[in-house]
C-alpha cells in the first residue's frame, strides 16, 4: 500500500471540554507521559471513543501498542492469543486490531461473521514473512510423519498448513502433546527458531526449527544484559523467549508479555529491565510507578503503524477490512483449536 491520504491527519483542537472530557483517561497515562503530549492525543482520544459506540466497535490493542492507545481508546488489551479470544467472545459487530497483521487475521479466523479492521496494511511482523504455506508443505514433505508446531505470528496459509499452533506461554506443552499425539519424539516448529531453541531446551522432544526471527528481539544480545546489571545493581531481568537462548539465559525470568505482566504484578521488583519491545514497558510503568524500568528501547517498526490519527480514519472509513479465504480459514481455525485444547500443567511461576 502506499502512502496514507493525508486527509486524515485532520488536526483536530484541544477545547476545554476535550480536557474534562479525557481527564479521567490522562490519570491512566500521566506517570508516563507528559501534559504537553496529551494535548495532542486527547482530541483523537476523544473522538475515537465516541465513533466506536457508534459503530458497534471494539479496539484490540496489543501489549506493543504506545499508552495513549493502549490505555485509552482500547476496549481489550493484552498478547496476540488472548485478544483473539477477546475477539470470538465479544458481541460488538467491528473489530479494529490495534495491532500487526496477522493478529487481525486470528481474529477473522475465530470470528468469521465479524467486521475486522486493520488500520494500515503495511503493519506487518519478520517472522510471519519468513515462511509461506508452501514452505510449510515442502517441511512436511522432507520430514513425512512429523507434526508441524507453528507459533500464532504467522499467516492464516501456514497456520493452515500446520498440525496445531503455539504462543510463547503454551509453546512447551503443545509440543509435548503433539509428539504424544503422534507417537513421535521429534516436531518441526516454525517459523521462530529462537522460541524453538528456548522450548527445547525445556523439553526431552527433539525440535527441527524454521529459521525465522523477530527483528525486535533478535537484537538483544547477552552483553547488553550484563551491562544493565551492571549499570543498574539489584534490577531484574525479564526478557522474551523470541530472544537469542543466550540472551534468555542471562534473563531472571523468560515468559510471554502476559507472564512478564504477571510477574510485576506479583513481585513488584524495585527495578526492573523488560526485554521486549518498548511500548510494552510504558503501558506496565503506567500501573506501576512503585516500580523504576530501565528502558531499551528497541521499537517493533510494524506495531508503530499503529497511531491514534490512524484508528480514527479506520473506524471513520471502515478500512482496511481483513478476509480470510473460508477454506484456508477453517483449517486454520483447527490448528489454533487444537492449541486451545492442549492442558497447560499447573506451574508455580509468576505467570
Ligand atoms: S515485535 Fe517482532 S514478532 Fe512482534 S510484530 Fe514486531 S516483528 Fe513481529
Amino acid at each position: 500500500m502506499g502512502e496514507m491520504p493525508r486527509s486524515f491527519e485532520k488536526e483536530l483542537a484541544y477545547t476545554p471540554e476535550i480536557a474534562r472530557e479525557t481527564a479521567d483517561l490522562y490519570k491512566r497515562v500521566a506517570h508516563v507521559m507528559p501534559e504537553i503530549e496529551w494535548a495532542v492525543h486527547a482530541p483523537y482520544i476523544a473522538a475515537i471513543n465516541k465513533l466506536k459506540k457508534e459503530k458497534n466497535a471494539v479496539i484490540l490493542a496489543h501489549n506493543y501498542m504506545t499508552p495513549e492507545i493502549f490505555h485509552c481508546v482500547s476496549d481489550f488489551r493484552g498478547d496476540s492469543l488472548q485478544l483473539a479470544r477477546e475477539a470470538a467472545a465479544t458481541d460488538a459487530k467491528v473489530i479494529v486490531q490495534a495491532g500487526v497483521h496477522f493478529m487481525a487475521e486470528t481474529s477473522k479466523i475465530l470470528s468469521p461473521d465479524k467486521t475486522v479492521l486493520i488500520p494500515d496494511t503495511r503493519a506487518g511482523c519478520s517472522l510471519a514473512a519468513s515462511i509461506t504455506g508452501a514452505d510449510v508443505r515442502l517441511l512436511k514433505q522432507k520430514y513425512p510423519g512429523l507434526p508441524v508446531v507453528t507459533y500464532v505470528n504467522t499467516s492464516a496459509d501456514v497456520k493452515a498448513e500446520s498440525d496445531v499452533c503455539c504462543t510463547s506461554s503454551n509453546a512447551v506443552a503443545v509440543v509435548e502433546d503433539i509428539a504424544r499425539e503422534f507417537g513421535v519424539d521429534t516436531v518441526i516448529m516454525t517459523p521462530d527458531e529462537y522460541l524453538a531453541l528456548n522450548v527445547a531446551k525445556q523439553t526431552k522432544i527433539k525440535i527441527i526449527a524454521w529459521k525465522g526471527h523477530c527483528e525486535v528481539h533478535e537484537r538483544f544480545t547477552a552483553q547488553e544484559i550484563r551491562d544493565y546489571r551492571e549499570a543498574n545493581p539489584g534490577v531484574v531481568v525479564l526478557a522474551h523467549p523470541e530472544c537469542p537462548p543466550e540472551v534468555v539465559a542471562e534473563a531472571d525470568f523468560a515468559g510471554s508479555t502476559s507472564a512478564m505482566i504477571g510477574y510485576v504484578g506479583k513481585h513488584h521488583p524495585k527495578r526492573v529491565v523488560m526485554v521486549t519491545e518498548c511500548s510494552m514497558s510504558d503501558n506496565v510503568a503506567a500501573e506501576h510507578p512503585e516500580v523504576e524500568f530501565i528502558k531499551p528501547c528497541n521499537l517493533c517498526p510494524h506495531m508503530k503503524r499503529i497511531t491514534l490519527p490512524q484508528l480514527l480514519h479506520s473506524l471513520e472509513t471502515m478500512t482496511y477490512e481483513v478476509t480470510v479465504d473460508p477454506a484456508i480459514a477453517e483449517r486454520a481455525k483447527a490448528a489454533v483449536e487444537r492449541m486451545l485444547a492442549v492442558k497447560m500443567p499447573v506451574v508455580a511461576k509468576a505467570a
